[in-house]
């Protein structure tokens, strides 16, 4: 009998793939086969983002692409995005629309209507005599495997800065229980992947749910700083990173955990700034000052030099003047960040920020936008020239299909390009190499494989 088939397409991040990974996973464990949308699945799954209104743009254009391609399967819509977007997801017929918090049993859901949608396709492929399927863009790709797998710890945020929708759509603070976490790093580790992503909405705030909910963490505290610990005392996972952290939410004992674990955890923390205006930072609903982060971030430089440390800039913030702006520009110049990713404020409706007076014109974003961006582009090629010469330990991702070009990610988060033989690529995914650097390449550096390795 023929297998049933589903897609996956995910937007938005991290978080939400390693949900959409916990979803294929548990399809593939009941025997469903992992498709492209175009290739005609019994379910299309699409699972979406909402924090901007560019996010929300993008899942309106995916989930109608899907359904005007897909008349025959039945379409499931999940993710932040449907929260708020009843109407457009009734308007367009979606078959199953299922929120964040009951994500999880999408399995349970396909598993039961799967024996009737069998019977269902089975009749549709007698009658019909299709051609092989035109090639789509499909955003994500079937079986496509993360080489350094994500593993979710928390879920939910509480800290309602005023220009974010998420606490809105993902709830309160939600963490994982550490044996749940510890048996997923395990299982990845079985597979051979050596380094593992761990992801969450607000991951500092990781075990604070549990004391409230008098749930067993396993951990003497609901500290990220023991969980940490403990992952690295009953696994023997490679490398270990974190998504982002915010300020406030790093202290000595965290950075202690990583720096005393021997390359366990990568030299790399992301750290939204947002603003360097105290000002805008306070309207924001951030509960930090510049000076207060510049200090961290001094902390941070004195217990573990060379660390990349990457972030968010927000700009047009409503409200915001020259002098803010300039304090950002300054603030910035003063950190020698790794990367910097810059926002545009979007106005969300149901958040505080949306109602606030003085909203910036979008041509003045655009080019705040780009003061910043071309700061962060001279601070990127800054840091990679300090890499060149050094030895960088990089798990090998992928490989290009028209030479020897393999590429990876370094433990201080720099995309490295490295020669190997095709032959040696399906062993050696996943693993981290040792590359000696020798120059600047295309996103990144590129080196050789080096003895050591
Ligand atoms: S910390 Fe602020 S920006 Fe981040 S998810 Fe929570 S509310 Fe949104």
């Amino acid at each position: 009998m023929k297998k049933i088939k589903f897609s996956m397409d995910t937007l938005g991040c991290k978080v939400n793939l390693s949900e959409s990974d916990f979803i294929v996973k548990e399809l593939q464990k009941r025997g469903m086969e992992h498709v492209p949308y175009c290739e005609d699945p019994d379910f299309c799954i699409i699972n979406t983002c909402t924090v901007t209104s560019q996010s929300d743009r993008k899942a309106r254009q995916m989930i109608r692409r899907i359904k005007s391609q897909n008349k025959n399967s039945k379409i499931i819509v999940t993710g932040c995005f449907v929260v708020f977007n009843k109407g457009f997801l009734e308007e367009n017929g979606i078959d199953y629309v299922i929120k964040n918090s009951s994500k999880y049993k999408i399995p349970d859901l396909i598993g039961k209507i799967a024996v009737k949608e069998k019977r269902r396709r089975a009749v549709i492929e007698e009658r019909s005599n299709k051609d092989e399927p035109d090639l789509c863009e499909c955003s994500s790709l079937a079986g496509q495997i993360h080489s350094r797998p994500l593993v979710k710890i928390q879920d939910g945020c509480e800290q309602n800065c005023s220009y974010c929708i998420v606490p809105k759509v993902r709830g309160k603070y939600a963490s994982v229980p550490y044996s749940e976490v510890l048996d997923k790093i395990k299982d990845l580790q079985k597979k051979g992947f050596e380094e593992v992503v761990l992801t969450g909405i607000h991951i500092g705030k990781y075990g604070t749910d549990f004391k409230k909910n008098n749930r067993d963490v396993g951990a003497k505290s609901g500290k990220l700083a023991d969980l940490f610990e403990k992952i690295i005392r009953d696994s023997s996972i490679k490398r270990i990173r974190i998504s982002s952290i915010e300020v406030g939410e790093i202290d000595k004992s965290l950075l202690d955990v990583i720096k005393g674990n021997n390359g366990r955890f990568a030299r790399h923390l992301h750290i939204p700034l947002q603003s360097g205006s105290d000002r805008v930072l306070e309207s924001m609903g951030r509960p930090y000052t510049a000076e207060y982060y510049l200090k961290k971030i001094k902390m941070i430089g004195r217990i573990f030099p060379g660390i990349a440390l990457a972030t968010d800039v927000m700009v047009g913030f409503p409200g915001e003047s020259e002098e803010d702006f300039s304090k950002t520009v300054e603030m910035i110049k003063k950190i020698a960040f790794s990367k910097i990713h810059t926002f545009k404020f979007s106005r969300r409706e149901h958040t505080p920020a949306y109602w606030m007076g003085h909203q910036i014109d979008e041509d003045l974003k655009s080019k705040r936008s780009s003061i910043i961006r071309n700061i962060g582009d001279e601070l990127r090629s800054d840091y990679l020239r300090h890499n060149i010469g050094k030895v960088l330990n990089v798990v090998c991702e992928d490989m290009e299909t028209d030479s020897n070009m393999a590429n990876g990610t370094s433990d201080n988060y720099i995309k490295v390009y490295f020669q190997i033989y095709k032959k040696d690529f399906p062993l050696m995914r996943g693993r981290i190499v040792k590359i000696a650097i020798d120059s600047g390449y295309r996103d990144g550096l590129k080196g050789t494989l080096s003895l050591k390795s």
